[in-house]
């Protein structure tokens, strides 16, 4: 095991900046996400850490060792990928011996590392199938017991259960997690779906267009959004974000007066509210008002859009909701979870 710092790494394709100036620590033991959008620089990111790309400037380290210039065979990372990776013509039991076979370690010790690896995610009796008579989740444990199958450093798993359908994500989701956390190794995660990020880590760095644009736990990043980007970018539905303006501590758009303690300096700014945190109330007691434009029952809430001035906003409303496409209603949010973000920086200022 080992910690990974990334100490003002950059990455260009020519004359295309990928990734700049970008400084990460992750601890020895963490569960790091990289989350963001196509594009973002996450993938690019792993493939440095994993020595299949090198950095245009700056410094990697795992442990207390400089791995700029390390071959990946020398760098002692277990990667699992979205494609699994897997070498068509084995059986599963020479795909999870691979890595040791590399490594020169004798037959006897190889079959009962193997075995053990096999048993840990329930792979015991398809040791000697090919993965093409697997199923996508049987393969996806097949890559994730070739990762396992010695104790490497750091695991690197580039959105290893995106090829799985709904059902069988949720439960790898929790094989990977319980993995993790029993085996103790530093682990980088990328993906672009934030229940994956949110669930899984306990850091998440959210990318964008080649940044950092918040690192923190998921309480944090979920709480208290750094800035626009991530408050749109977390949580589903995404948090309603009204612009408008604040004068004398009340904020105003069309329909909108919401006055909050902490609004001080006045100016143009966005108002943001979870869809959980707004109440939907009698219109004459509210500061939103707006009609209904839409009901959506998700089994356990009913998401009510409602039509204001010059916004769209969505409240989680109970499951014994009762109104009606078409009704006026007041809308309420809690003031202990309003966020106010600057309209010219995106910055979050309360
Ligand atoms: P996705 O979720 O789609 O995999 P990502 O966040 O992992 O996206 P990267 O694969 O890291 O994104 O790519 C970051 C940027 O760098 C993209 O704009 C991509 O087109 C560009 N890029 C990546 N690899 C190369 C390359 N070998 N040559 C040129 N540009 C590249």
């Amino acid at each position: 095991m080992a910690s990974v710092t990334l100490k003002n790494v950059a990455k260009r394709f020519g004359h295309f900046t990928a990734l700049e100036q970008l400084d990460l620590s992750i601890g020895d033991g963490e569960f790091l996400v990289l989350l963001g959008p196509s594009g973002c620089g996450k993938t690019t990111t792993m493939r440095m850490v994993a020595g299949l790309e090198y950095p245009s400037s700056g410094e990697i380290r795992i442990g207390d060792r400089l791995v700029n210039e390390v071959q990946p065979k020398e760098r002692d990372v277990a990667m699992v990928f979205q494609n699994y990776g897997l070498y068509p013509h084995m059986s599963v039991e020479q795909n999870i011996a691979y890595p040791l076979k590399v490594r020169g370690i004798g037959k006897t010790d190889r079959a009962a590392r193997v075995r053990a690896a096999a048993d840990k995610v329930e792979l015991g009796p398809l040791l000697a199938r090919k993965p093409r008579e697997l199923s996508g989740g049987q393969r996806q444990r097949v890559a994730l017991a070739r990762a396992i199958v010695r104790t490497p450093q750091v695991f690197l798993m580039d959105e290893p259960l995106s090829n799985l359908d709904a059902k069988l994500r949720v439960t790898m989701r929790a094989e990977i997690k319980h993995l993790q956390h029993e085996l103790g190794v530093t682990t980088i995660y990328v993906t672009h779906d934030q229940i994956e990020a949110m669930t899984l880590a306990d850091r998440v760095a959210v990318m964008n267009e080649g940044r950092i644009q918040q690192l923190g736990t998921p309480a944090e990043i979920y709480d208290t959004p750094a800035n626009l980007f991530v408050a749109g970018f977390i949580g589903s539905p995404p948090m309603n974000l009204i612009p408008g303006a604040v004068s004398g501590g009340t904020f105003k758009a069309t329909d909108v007066s919401v006055t909050h303690p902490d609004f001080g300096a006045d100016g143009a700014g966005i108002l943001g509210i979870r869809p959980e945190d707004i109440e939907v109330v009698d219109p004459q007691v509210a500061g939103i008002v707006g009609s209904v434009y839409a009901v959506e029952l998700t089994g356990e809430a009913n998401l009510v859009t409602v039509l204001t001035g010059t916004s769209r906003v969505i409240a989680r409303a109970s499951r014994a909701w009762d109104g009606k496409i078409g009704d006026k209603v007041g809308l309420r949010p809690d003031p202990a979870r309003i966020h106010l973000f600057d309209q010219q920086t995106g910055l979050r200022i309360e």
